[in-house]
């Protein structure tokens, strides 16, 4: 699975990297917040274990705006602070998981089992966002309530949106999902779906539900 390590410490990152590599994960090993926030708006990662005293801010004060801003990825957070008040901190704010420093690799790798286990049991099947709601068993939206009929192709370019939290999207990666091709799709099309998709929502909604980013994709707000 992909891992973001986000960890100051140099020694400690590096036998991260090197022993979850060894156990197959494919590790970005980050020592900052900003360096961790450009990670997690590029990609998304099954999984971040998360230092909490890193050099330009606190672990914490991350995880409650990355929750704040609709990122969901699993965090487990490593850290020498250990008191019982730290960790229940951290768990409030939307952390997963807690382990405290020193730990041995085994450990780490069975807090990564247990939380995955549990992710998958509470696979979410309803998505939510300012407003809108999706429900991926019934395959129904609803903007503020009510119903809104969406085509096919229209409820698929939903659910990316919703499935990636606020992130840009980008042209090639809708289209790849939507057509599952890798050949140049007409970007007028894309276009032209969106346009429906958002003519929709915001007729429901009363306010932007996309943000256009000129060149690069789109942005649901
Ligand atoms: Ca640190």
């Amino acid at each position: 699975m992909k891992v973001l390590v986000v960890e100051d410490e140099l020694r400690l990152g590096q036998f991260l990297r090197q022993g979850l590599s060894e156990h197959a994960h494919t590790v970005t090993w980050v020592q900052s917040c900003r360096e961790a926030n450009d990670a997690l708006v590029e990609t998304k990662y099954d999984l971040i274990v998360l230092d909490l005293s890193l050099p330009d801010g606190d672990g914490i004060d991350l995880v409650r705006e990355w929750r704040a801003s609709g990122f969901n990825e699993p965090v487990l957070i490593l850290s020498a602070r250990d008191s019982l008040e730290d960790r229940i901190k951290g768990l409030d704010v939307g952390a997963d998981d807690y382990l405290p420093k020193p730990f041995s690799l085994e450990e780490l790798l069975a807090h990564m089992r247990a939380l995955l286990r549990r992710q998958s049991v509470l696979k979410q099947t309803v998505l939510e966002r300012n407003g809108i709601k999706l429900d991926l068993l019934g395959h129904t939206v609803h903007v503020n309530g009510g119903p809104v009929d969406l085509t096919g192709r229209e409820y698929a370019l939903l659910e990316i949106f919703m499935q990636n939290g606020g992130r840009v999207l980008t042209r090639t990666l809708i289209s790849e999902k939507i057509w599952s091709s890798h050949y140049e799709v007409d970007t007028n099309l894309l276009d032209v779906y969106m346009s429906r998709l958002r003519a929709k929502l915001e007729g429901a909604l009363g306010k932007p539900v996309f943000k256009t980013v000129r060149g690069i994709g789109y942005q649901l707000l």
